[in-house]
């Protein structure tokens, strides 16, 4: 069996066919969200039909009762794995791996799903890089192409604008599906295999640093944000300062794009796009974001955009309903100068 693992991760062969007893199809779900992975089970069941294969789920902190249900949703095999309270993405990446090696016949599954969101997408990337598989994060309908039964991941992009269909190729294939995108099947005559792992998910696989970050209005309310003042590389710290004013007297929230998290001017939890939130706010307002698929997918359709950036050609002029080309440090400080001069 070409599987191995170290301290920091594993990885596993995946040349070799899955097994009958493992299936082609994993589902990850967790106990927490359990409605979710319902959902995602009817839809992983769908795919394993068209595939002729058997859907597996890791069932992470759920109990029997719990496994019991997914079968009913269209699960063939549950396996139940325990975490502990302080369990890191990478512990959980870690304890599916083990659960392929030693439980799925050592095969990495053909298709690997779970439900988008941050953690579904964040440990489906995770797998999909250690597994040199491929990934669509954030699908919203799948499709098997019978030429090569790979499968075919459909998703917004440009916020909603348009939708982008993609082949995914090799083994495994990772995708991380919408909530919402199937709903739940139940089917009393189903029955299934529902089986206690004696994988636990570990904790400490990763050193974790902490520091004290003053980045203005941190908040994972984004979700939930009906304003949002979002920043990208071109705002730098200062400009998130403006950003952070600006949001607290709109009384609104504080985005991000990938490129301002990566440069520490915004937490991970405010980042958008996707590998980040999906926001549905009535007012965005994107300062020195130029307005890339990858973010604007995080951004649901019927949100007015109000765009500043000093290139003309930025690309999020092109959804924007409201653009400033000009200066940020310029624009921003006019904005908070006439909402302070409104409120007094
Ligand atoms: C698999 C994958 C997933 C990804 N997921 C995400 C995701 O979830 N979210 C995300 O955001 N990105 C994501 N990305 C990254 C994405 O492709 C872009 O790199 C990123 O969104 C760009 O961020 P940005 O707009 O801040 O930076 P840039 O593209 O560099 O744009 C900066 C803009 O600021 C403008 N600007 C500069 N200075 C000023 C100023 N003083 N005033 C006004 N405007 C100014 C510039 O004209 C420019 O248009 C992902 C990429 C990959 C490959």
């Amino acid at each position: 069996m070409d599987y191995w693992n170290t301290d920091s991760g594993w990885s596993m062969g995946s040349s070799e066919p899955a097994t009958a007893s493992g299936g082609s199809v994993l589902a990850i779900v967790f106990g927490d969200s359990l409605n979710a992975g319902k959902a995602l089970l009817a839809s992983a069941r769908q795919i394993a039909d068209e595939l002729g294969s058997s859907v597996s789920v890791a069932l992470f902190d759920g109990d029997e009762a719990a496994g019991n249900e997914l079968v009913k949703a269209g699960a063939d095999s549950v396996y139940l794995i325990a975490s502990q309270p302080d369990s890191l993405l990478s512990g959980f990446q870690y304890a599916v791996g083990k659960l392929m090696g030693e439980d799925l016949g050592g095969y990495a599954p053909n298709v690997i799903m779970l439900t988008s969101g941050q953690r579904g997408d964040a440990l489906a990337g995770m797998l999909a890089s250690n597994l040199a598989g491929t990934l669509v994060v954030g699908a919203n309908a799948l499709a098997v192409d019978y030429s090569d039964q790979s499968l075919i991941a459909t998703q917004p992009v440009y916020g909603g604008a348009a939708i982008a269909s993609w082949k995914l190729a090799g083994k495994p294939q990772v995708v991380t599906l919408r909530p919402g995108t199937a709903s739940p099947i139940f089917d009393k005559n189903r029955s299934g295999k529902v089986e206690t792992s004696s994988i636990v998910v570990p904790n400490g696989l990763l050193e974790i640093s902490i520091s004290k970050s003053d980045s203005p209005a941190l908040t994972p309310e984004l979700n939930h944000a009906s304003v949002i003042v979002a920043g990208g590389r071109g705002a730098g710290a200062e400009g998130f300062k403006l950003i952070g004013e600006l949001a607290a007297l709109l009384g609104g929230v504080v985005g991000a794009t990938k490129s301002a998290v990566r440069a520490g001017w915004a937490a991970p939890a405010q980042q958008i796009g996707m590998l980040g939130a999906t926001v549905k706010p009535r007012l965005y307002i994107a300062a020195g974001i130029s307005g890339t698929p990858e973010h604007l997918m995080g951004i649901t359709e019927g949100a007015t955009i109000v765009a500043i950036n000093r290139d003309s050609r930025a690309p999020i002029f092109a959804l924007a309903d409201y653009g400033i080309v000009g200066d940020l440090h310029e624009a921003l400080p006019a904005f908070i100068a006439r909402l302070t001069k409104t409120q007094v």
